[in-house]
């Protein structure tokens, strides 16, 4: 241990037992951030004098083996008698090989080789495994040492990379002072032949950005960024266990929010969580990295040690408890946070809030599938009209303040929007809903609330800057109604459709930043640009959205009441079914709400088109992978926006598949009503997974959709949600008599550019001398294949004017 460390932990002891002694008399002093002692050491953490030689030593990790041919590998100092670090320099080699085909296919997709095999002369350790113990035995008398440097080029890389900005010593330190030191394993790899920055994490608790699956391969070269393969730990995957819930769970949070004229927000939050494992001493939330923590305490006042660097760094906020929790333990932590930035002053009463999950201490690895239940208490300026989530439960000015109360039961997230605000109303019975739509007086800066761009429901291209673009003094208050109208058809289309969502009551409200549309829990945030008609938007540079963005923002928002928080989703793998359920679902309302066919069939074409038009990088989006990678496809090879076009259009396309199948020219849509009236109704207010919609569809598949005769839906999920078929058809028929003089119909249906094991149920549709469509019926076609038939038209007196394959873009396939 250096000299100097020594009087660094010597002041800290001095500190502590400071705070100890005062405690009785006064409320305790804050905890002085990231001052925790062995969170320090690990902060400043240096090689050690420990280092042994290695030759031919093999070190295995999940689907992972470091072959470490010859070198030198040395460890870092030893913290609370726990060494957490290595570094290897030598020659030394890694295979990964995933375990799934798909993880393979996207591995081979980015090196465009069969084995993912990298070579390296340096690499980096950390963990709090048993790498140390493995790596000594194994080991020899060390002749050289290592450049400790390059530990430091990871801590560097960690704390201040844009890529990156993930605390590394917090998450490990979880491990130092936990009873269960747990698996971490993480590796700088120095890559010789793919890339120089590649990063392999082995998380137990879940790795960054995938949570919860346990590893995960990716690069933070600015250019050539990307999550190339992650997947759940073999062990997780054999027990079945493979829904990781991190180390506990949010069950209840009170949130005390002010925000000032200014924007300034000052919040105090009181989170009520249950340890899921046994030992847990550290506790990672998420929260806004400008959203300085002030200080943390539990329930007595007893002030807690946090960690939470610099808003510009690695600003992860933890908690450490002064000892253990065991398995099903309740604690409630209270957290004094507050800062700008996480709501910006738009001018004009507007009002943008940024941070949308994490302006209060959410779960760390946030996402849609947990539910807590939320008491708020929000304080802004007055003249000022608030929207949240939950149910209002009071409302008054206090002094300069206006504050109101809201409160509700299980819900995945909680937010609020807020700003000079006329609202209107309707009650609805049938469902049961107050639907409300609000809109600001006046218009704001908005050329400088355009440069926020979020990652939420973006459009498919990037936002044009309004410079130049007069806009007067357009006032969006008189186009309240036409959101009202919209959000309260949906809501009767879709309680239809689908059976009640889990809420009373919806806000659509108004937000300056025009490139995405984003929704809560009773509360949607529509771009202001929707509120301007088509002529002004070209004023503004905004025509992008014209393919379909405009048309359904408002019917796509409200359906996420349905998809991503009644029924909420778990992972990135099943997010496709949260977007492209809504994005379907806008489909419903152009077909029976504004009751426009060609608008129907235009929506298909634009999501066709989407998936199937080259990025400037080459690809199309359905080539890039499966639906059920998510997020995790764009990268710098594939594209920026490549999710973006591949979940939403393909996620809605296999939803409207699966309709079209079970759609009956005598009970229409009935089919598919209870199928989703069921699946919602089963998952209201916890987390599907892909998994979960399967077995349902398979409850309620219609005895034709059985094509395998197994009653299972493997072949239609296997080509459509987990593959990235794309068939091609052609179809040749003609009409003429039989002896009896009925209208003989012979058709030829030729399916191509599929594996011979594809599937497929084509409709084939009738244009009848009337002008009507009628649905014929559906040919199974399997593999590159053709089938012929002769069907007799009985009864019908004039020949058809034409016959069409999959008219209502029934089955996704490339153009003709
Ligand atoms: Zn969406």
């Amino acid at each position: 241990m250096s000299a100097s460390r020594c009087i660094r932990l010597l002041v800290l002891v001095c500190l502590s037992a400071l705070s100890l002694s005062v405690k009785a008399i006064e409320p305790a002093t804050p905890m002085v951030p990231n001052s925790d002692p062995t969170y320090q050491q690990l902060r400043n953490l240096s090689l050690g004098s420990e280092a042994v030689s290695v030759n031919n030593v093999n070190l295995r990790r999940d689907a992972a083996t470091f072959h470490l041919r010859s070198g030198t590998v040395c460890f870092v100092a030893p913290v609370q008698g726990k060494v957490t670090g290595a570094v290897f320099v030598g020659d030394g080699n890694m295979i990964l090989d995933p375990r799934q085909a798909s993880e393979r296919a996207s591995l081979k997709l980015l090196t465009k080789e069969d084995e993912f095999s990298e070579n390296f002369n340096h690499l980096v350790l950390r963990f709090t495994d048993g790498t140390y113990e493995e790596l000594k035995k194994s080991g020899g008398a060390a002749s050289g040492g290592c450049d400790g440097g390059l530990l430091h080029d990871s801590q560097n890389a960690m704390r201040h990379d844009r890529m990156l900005k993930y605390n590394l010593d917090g998450r490990i330190l979880e491990g130092v002072l936990g009873s269960d030191p747990g698996g971490l394993f993480v590796a700088f790899i120095h890559g010789k032949r793919y890339n120089g920055k590649e990063l392999l994490f082995v998380d137990p608790h879940g790795a960054p950005n995938v949570a919860p699956e346990e590893v995960e391969l990716m690069t933070y070269d600015e250019n050539k960024l990307g999550l190339w393969t992650s997947f759940h730990l073999e062990d997780e995957e054999t027990k079945g266990t493979a829904l990781h819930q991190g180390i506990a769970r949010i069950e209840h949070q009170k949130l005390d929010t002010t925000i000032e004229k200014n924007a300034n927000l000052q919040g105090k939050a009181s989170t009520t969580l249950v340890a899921l494992q046994d030992g847990i001493r550290v506790i990672p939330f998420s929260l806004f990295p400008s959203l300085r923590v002030q200080s943390v305490t539990a329930e007595g006042g007893q002030p807690l040690a946090f960690i939470q660097e610099d808003k510009k760094d690695d600003a992860d906020f933890r908690v450490i408890l002064p000892k253990a929790l065991a398995k099903g333990d309740k604690l409630t932590i209270i957290t004094v946070y507050g800062g700008k930035e996480a709501v910006v002053n738009t001018g004009g009463g507007n009002y943008f809030p940024i941070a949308r999950e994490d302006w209060y201490p959410n779960g760390a690895n946030f996402s849609l599938g947990e539910y807590a239940s939320y008491d708020m208490t929000f304080r802004i300026p007055k003249n000022m009209k608030i929207a949240a989530t939950g149910d209002l439960v009071s409302e008054q000015n206090e002094g300069g303040e206006s504050v109101s109360v809201w409160k509700s039961g299980r819900q995945p997230v909680a937010g609020f929007n807020f700003g000079k605000f006329k609202m209107q109303e309707v009650k609805l019975d049938k469902p049961e809903y107050l639907v409300q739509s609000y809109a600001n007086e006046e218009p704001p800066d908005v050329i400088k609330s355009l440069l926020h761009v979020a990652n939420e429901d973006l459009p498919t291209q990037g936002p044009h800057m309004m410079e130049g673009a007069a806009l007067g003094n357009m006032s969006t208050v008189p186009l309240i109604k036409k959101a009202l109208a919209e959000g309260q058809l949906s809501v009767q289309l879709y309680t239809d459709y689908f059976g009640p969502s889990a809420y009373k009551r919806l806000a659509i409200t108004q937000q300056t930043s025009c490139n995405y549309g984003q929704s809560w829990p009773e509360l949607v945030w529509i771009p202001m640009c929707y509120f301007y008609d088509s002529t002004i938007r070209h004023q503004l540079g905004m025509d992008w959205g014209d393919r379909g963005y405009w048309k359904s923002v408002t019917s796509h928002e409200v359906a996420h009441q349905w998809w991503g928080h009644t029924v909420g989703f778990n992972s990135y793998r099943d997010q496709w079914m949260s977007e492209g359920f809504a994005e379907m679902s806008a489909s419903l309302y152009l077909q029976l709400i504004e009751k426009n066919p060609q608008k129907f069939i235009g929506f298909w074409n634009d999501q066709r088109e989407l998936l199937l038009e080259r990025d400037k990088e080459g690809w199309r989006a359905i080539d890039a992978g499966p639906v059920t990678m998510g997020y995790r496809m764009s990268n710098s090879r594939t594209g920026e926006g490549v999710t973006r076009r591949l979940i939403y259009p393909k996620g809605a396309y296999i939803l409207h598949m699966i309709r079209m199948m079970m759609w009956d020219r005598r009970t229409g849509d009935e089919n598919f009503k209870t199928t989703m009236h069921d699946f919602v109704q089963t998952y209201t207010n916890r987390a599907a997974s892909t998994e979960d919609f399967k077995a349902m569809v398979e409850k309620h598949m219609t005895q034709e959709m059985d094509l395998e005769g197994n009653r299972k839906m493997d072949w239609f999920f296997n080509e459509y949600v987990y593959g990235t078929s794309l068939p091609s058809y052609k179809f040749n028929y003609s009409f003429d008599r039989d002896p009896a003089g009925d209208v003989l119909f012979n058709l030829k249906v030729t399916q191509s550019n599929v594996d011979d094991k594809f599937r497929m149920l084509v409709p084939i549709y009738l244009e009848l001398a009337d002008g009507r469509m009628v649905n014929l019926g559906r040919a199974h076609v399997t593999g590159n294949t053709s089938i012929e038939q002769k069907v007799p038209l009985k009864g019908l007196k004039d020949a058809p004017k034409r016959a069409l394959l999959s008219y209502y873009d029934d089955v996704l396939a490339a153009p003709n």
